[in-house]
């Protein structure tokens, strides 16, 4: 057993968290914050067991949810879309795949899993056409354990036609460990997809065994370089970038489209853009999205990147972040500009979200972001009040003339400790639907509560 978890916990990457919104649409909540489940476990054994039941049910109740991530050239034209699955669990939160894949294909439960995203994907596609929309294609990951077992190659005709798709429409991605063994079965499903219109992409490509046997034996359509090598391309490295250029140059010579992941920075994208790479994936350009926001992204046709850089992991956001069912009230106060204390007396501002970072407020006062100027906020939660101090990180024009403002928060040990078990079960009260009690939540629409109390 803890052979097995040992090589989970090696599998599954750091959970990702996410804060940033996609260029052109406004999309605050389009990328959950992902729980690391298995690193929280004090009983591994009992958690894996726990996860797999879990995992089981969410099947059942159909709890999985698919987002799309837009690929698009360099002009920033939608080329198309990788399918990713997203769990939102009901007491956890958003778990994240790169935790549940691996457990799911350990348990082969990735075999119903793969067939409900192929399902849902293909429903999908048909309500766009039906729509009216110009569909692009939309990758599936395919787990090298669906590969294997029979029937995949009938399924997805059965659902091609059940839904009046071409078959051009679909793209499986299969990563460079599912080609471990040249599997003559394998080969001949890739073949049998090939044939029926499907493309086929090596995913992850460069991080496996990367054998040019592979690539020889299976006439993949696409090739898609890994993000660890867009990650950590440092412009001033050579080796970094010279690996880049001839992953480039070995897709061009073999005539295969090259789509690059992990596109985070602007000279990241220059570079590729440079050196002719056709498709870039990446929060550069967008997240993940629900369907409903990608097919707005698709009426539109084309991203902008966004202005600035995407911060490194270790900048993001690290907390869970609850996000309040109607807004809070709160107080608000200045403490102390430039280092001296002022006392300006208190004023009423509404509270959006929390976490052990700080929160998100909307206020009505226009306020300078500058972290020479303290505030504290008092508030009350579940009957437990707090007063913490902080600075002002950002600000945002909301509707009306009001403010969103995001606050971090300095909390001693204290209030974290107070904060932390609040958080979670305002969430599995949310989460069941049930009501917060002893919380002063503001029903009224905020931009008319605001004005009023101002
Ligand atoms: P993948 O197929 O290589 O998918 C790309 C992953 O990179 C996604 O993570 C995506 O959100 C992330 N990504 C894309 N652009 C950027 C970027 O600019 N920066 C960073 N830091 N990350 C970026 P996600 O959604 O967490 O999925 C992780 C892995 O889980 C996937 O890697 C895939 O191997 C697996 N997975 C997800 N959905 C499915 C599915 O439906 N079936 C199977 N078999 N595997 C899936
Ligand atoms: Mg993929
Ligand atoms: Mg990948």
């Amino acid at each position: 057993m803890k052979k097995f978890l040992f090589k989970l916990l090696k599998r599954s990457r750091v959970s990702t968290i996410y804060n940033h919104k996609p260029a052109i649409l406004d999309v605050p909540a389009s990328q959950p914050d992902h729980k690391n489940l298995l690193s929280d476990s004090n009983n591994d054994s009992n958690k894996e067991l726990l996860f797999e039941q879990e995992i089981a049910k969410a099947i059942e109740n159909e709890d999985f949810e698919i987002y799309y991530q837009p690929q698009v050239n360099t002009e920033g034209i939608i080329y198309g879309a990788e399918a990713l699955l997203r769990w939102n669990h009901h007491e956890w939160g958003f778990v994240s795949p790169g935790e549940f894949i691996p457990i799911a294909e350990e348990t082969r439960h990735i075999n119903p899993m793969s067939d409900w995203v192929i399902q849902k994907v293909c429903g999908q596609l048909r309500d766009w056409k039906d729509k009216g929309l110009m569909v692009r294609p939309v990758s599936i990951n395919i787990s090298p354990v669906r590969l294997m077992e029979e029937g995949l190659v009938e399924f997805i005709t059965q659902q091609l036609e059940m839904n009046n798709i071409p078959a051009t429409y679909l793209e499986i991605e299969i990563t460079e460990t599912s080609l471990l063994k040249i599997d003559k079965r394998v080969l001949s499903t890739l073949e049998a997809l090939q044939e029926l219109g499907i493309r086929i992409a090596i995913d992850d490509f460069g991080t496996g065994y990367s054998s040019m046997e592979y690539l020889r034996e299976v006439h993949a359509d696409t090739l898609k370089i890994d993000q660890v090598f867009i990650n950590n391309m440092n412009m001033t490295n050579e080796k970094d970038l010279a690996i880049v250029s001839s992953i480039l140059h070995l897709a061009k010579g073999l005539n295969m489209r090259i789509v690059a992941e992990g596109v985070e920075k602007h000279e990241q994208f220059h570079f590729l853009k440079q050196k002719e790479c056709d498709y870039i994936q990446g929060y550069l350009f967008s997240k993940p999205v629900p369907a409903d926001m990608y097919e707005k992204l698709l009426r539109i046709g084309y991203i902008k990147p966004v202005k600035h850089d995407i911060k490194p992991e270790s900048e993001r956001r690290k907390y869970y972040r609850f996000e309040f069912p109607f807004p809070v009230l709160g107080k608000m106060t200045v403490t102390e500009v430039n280092d001296r204390k002022v006392n300006l007396g208190a004023t009423k501002i509404l509270l959006k979200d929390i976490s052990l970072g700080g929160v998100k407020i909307q206020s009505s006062l226009k306020l300078p972001i500058h972290a020479n100027i303290k505030f504290r906020f008092k508030f009350t939660l579940m009957d437990e009040q707090f007063n913490i101090g902080g600075t002002l990180k950002w600000k945002d024009e909301a509707e009306g003339d009001t403010f969103l403002y995001g606050f971090a928060a300095a909390l001693n040990q204290k209030d974290e400790d107070r904060l932390a078990p609040l958080i979670n079960k305002m969430s599995v009260l949310r989460n069941g639907n049930q009501e917060i009690p002893e919380t002063e939540f503001i029903y009224d629409d905020s931009n008319a509560f605001l004005a009023k109390t101002s």
